[in-house]
Order: C-alpha cells, then structure tokens, then sequence
C-alpha cells in the first residue's frame, strides 16, 4: 500500500515561503532612447556648454562606450535592430514608416519584450514606436508591450514638415488618446508615465522602454526650461531630457531598485544635419540639430556621425563605476543582453546580429563584437573590423579609415592598404549575400 509522504507546511512555514523575495528575482531594465542625439550632444561626450548631469553621473557610475553604434542611421531601422537583435535588413525593416503606412516590422520578428515576458517581466513602451501602427497588429501592445502611451510615428509628420492629412495622436494601449497639441510637453509627459510605471512594478521585475520625441525635429522645451541652457533652444532640450533621466532614476533610487536595474541611455541615430528644404520651416532652425562631435557625416549617412552615438550602462554593484570602453557595442545587443541578464535563453530558430555584453559590463572581459555592419536602406555600404572601416557607397571610390588614429574619416588609406581592403570587402559582400538570401523583398 503506497502512503503520501508529502509534509504538509505548518502555517507559519507557508507564510514565510510566501513571503520571501524569490531566490533570483531577474533584473529590471530600463532603456532610455533618445531620437536623433547626436554623439557630441553630452558633457560626458565632450559638449563645451551643454549640462547633462544627470546622464554624467550615470556614466561615471557605470560603463560609457566610445563606439557605441545604432543599428541604422534612421529611425525605423534602429528600433527594429534594439527590439528584435537582428541587423533591420535581416528583421525586414531597411526603412522608416509614415502616416499612410499600412503595416510595418513583420510579424514573424520576435521583439523583445515578448521574450522577457515569458519570465514574468511586466512590459511598458512610453514614446515613439515607428514600426507601424495599421492595422492594429503592428501596435506595441499586440508585440509584447502590455502598456504603451506614446507616438506612432515620428513628430515631424505633419504640416508644415510633412503633407498628410492624417493628425498627429498620442495614443493610450490601441486607442487613440489626444492629437498632440504642444510638443513641448512631450518629454515631460513621458517622464510621469514612466515614474508611474516604476511605482507600480514595485514588486515584479519590468522592462521600460522610453523612445523619446526629442530632440527629434521640431525640438520644444517645456516653458519652465526655456532659456536655461547656454546653449539656446536646442540646448534646452537636451537638459530637458536630461532632467527626465534624473527623474527616473531617482524613483529608482528612492524604491531601493537601483542595484537591481540596468538602465541604458542611447540614441537611435546622429543628428540630421543634412536635412531637407520642407524642415526649415514652424520656427526650426538648422542649428536645432545637435551636434554630431568629432565625427564625419550625419543621419541618414553611413559615415561614423549617423550611427556612432552615446551609449551609458549603469547597473551598481555589477558594472564596476568609472569605466570608459573603448571597444565595440551596438543596440543590437541590448537584446541577447537583456535576455542573458534574464536567464531567458536566445530563441534558436532564427540568426542574431546581437552579442551578449554582460561578460565585457560586468567581468571586463573583451567585448564579444568583433565587427559592426553599416547599411543606408536595404544597401551594406560599410563594415568595421577592430578599428578598421571599409566604406563602399555606390557610384564612390572605396575608402578606408583607420578609426583610432583618424575618428573623424579624414584619410583614406585605401590606396595604401589593399590587403586590408580586400579582406573587409570581402566580408560585406558575403555578409550582405547572407542577409539577403534570409529576407527577400
Ligand atoms: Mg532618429
């Protein structure tokens, strides 16, 4: 005769059991990606009048990159690589989305906070999604995000800048909440909801995803930041941003759920410099465009300024403070970071173009990315090996820089070092078959 030899909890071990913290509570993370920064747009990044103390402190207290790199130089693209840790070529996202787009990144792309979700994280996007809004399976609440409230596309898509008839809408989950009727108070909107969001996952591990609008043309600060910086209107932004940063991570600090949360500060591309007649227009300056530093070239080009960007991790008591990497990181692998900082493993049925970081942020151990790719579109013009770069823009003469002596791409050296021409060329080429034959138009 079998017997149950099943103990049963007295009530006092029951409560104890429920009560303690869970033996690995996985981490929080909080990413904070601002559109459009470019990489000198912070004091910490050698800006002589801007004040971003805030962001400063985060990097003396955590690990800040030097080459740092969004997956594209345009807006839809880089959030597709941050989300999915696939190049956007690879995710099916080469280029950006608008208001009379009908779909958006494809549904077969797994994003990011569908994997964290399988580990119970509590999910939340405050901010500029940009990977589709119709219908209404392209929207960040059918993609993993239990919560959203934000733009669907970027602030500059409608009149005088864009010509569409369709209104500029915060939206709330799948609804359409309000039109947006001063951009000024955009950031701090996105700071409350984000505070909000912090103060209510209290007790369960969150992903917080804050695209922001600015300084995404037209820029706007809200009027009690007005004239603060010396560095004007664009200037007011930046310290705008900034102030929400130290909103965020104070609640953080004042819940005791900083030494339990990474928090990354990025931006999706550098600034647009060479932007269009049609965005001179509703009080936009060309100056309003930030500053791409020591850098050559801008968004939208394949040059270091359009994807080369600032890039903060803080996490206390696992990334050591004080480090300057001068290795390579990427957005793409915010998402095999996450995932390992999570104990979630990496779907296996698909290729990433990400890498874990967590050895090189937390052991300083050599960064895992040994090559960075640059497209413009659907079209590879551009590799990095080690410090390296082969630039290949149709109809132009190939060139090549060496990036730690020449950051800002002033000598080519092609001429002078062939064989290293050959060997990089010879790599995009069969990167760019490679990703090709994954993903057809
Ligand atoms: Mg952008």
């Amino acid at each position: 005769m079998s017997s149950c030899n099943r103990r049963h909890f007295t009530r006092r071990e029951f409560l104890a059991a429920a009560l303690a913290p869970p033996a690995s509570r996985p981490p929080n993370f909080v990413v904070l990606f601002a559109d459009d920064m470019g990489y000198g747009d912070l004091a910490c990044y050698g800006h002589p009048t801007l004040r971003t103390p805030h962001l400063d402190r985060l990097a003396a207290e955590g690990m800040r990159f030097t080459s740092f790199y969004a997956a594209a130089s345009v807006c839809s693209p880089s959030r597709a690589g941050l989300l999915t840790g696939r190049h956007p070529i690879r995710a099916g996202q080469p280029g950006n989305t608008g208001p009379d787009t009908v779909g958006g990144l494809p549904l077969s792309e797994l994003l990011l906070p569908q994997l964290l979700k399988a580990r119970g994280y509590q999910t939340m996007a405050i901010g500029k999604w940009h990977l589709g809004f119709q219908p209404a399976a392209h929207l960040p609440t059918k993609r993993g995000f239990d919560r959203w409230f934000g733009l669907p596309y970027s602030n500059d898509m409608i009149p005088p800048w864009v010509k569409t008839d369709r209104p500029l809408h915060l939206y709330r989950n799948e609804d359409v909440a309000e039109p947006v009727t001063d951009q000024a108070n955009l950031t701090p909107r996105y700071t409350d909801e984000a505070v909000r969001f912090i103060r209510n996952c209290e007790t369960k591990p969150f992903f917080l995803y804050l695209p922001y609008a600015m300084p995404h043309l037209p820029v706007s600060a809200p009027p009690g930041m007005r004239g603060r910086s010396r560095a004007g209107h664009y200037g007011d932004v930046i310290e705008t941003l900034d102030w929400s940063v130290g909103e965020i991570t104070r609640t953080l600090q004042e819940l005791k759920l900083d030494r339990n949360t990474l928090v990354i500060f990025a931006s999706d591309n550098g600034p647009w410099h060479d932007l269009p007649p049609r965005m001179l227009a509703g009080g936009v300056e060309a100056w309003h465009t930030g500053s791409k530093g020591l850098l050559r070239g801008a968004k939208g080009t394949t040059y270091e300024g359009g994807f080369r960007v600032p890039g903060i991790f803080h996490w206390p008591g696992v990334i050591r403070p004080g480090q300057v990497s001068m290795d390579m990181a990427s957005t793409l692998d915010i998402l095999p970071t996450l995932l390992a900082a999570a104990g979630v493993a990496l779907p296996g049925d698909r290729p990433y173009d990400g890498h874990n970081l967590l050895p090189h942020l937390r052991d300083g151990k050599p960064s895992p990315r040994q090559e960075f790719f640059y497209a413009q579109g659907r079209t590879l013009e551009g590799i990095r090996q080690g410090p390296w770069k082969y630039r290949q823009a149709k109809g132009a003469a190939p060139e090549l820089y060496h990036l730690d002596r020449d950051p800002a791409e002033q000598y080519n050296l092609a001429a002078a070092e062939p064989a290293v021409v050959n060997r990089l060329a010879a790599r995009l080429q069969h990167f760019t078959q490679e990703i090709h034959a994954e993903r057809l138009p």
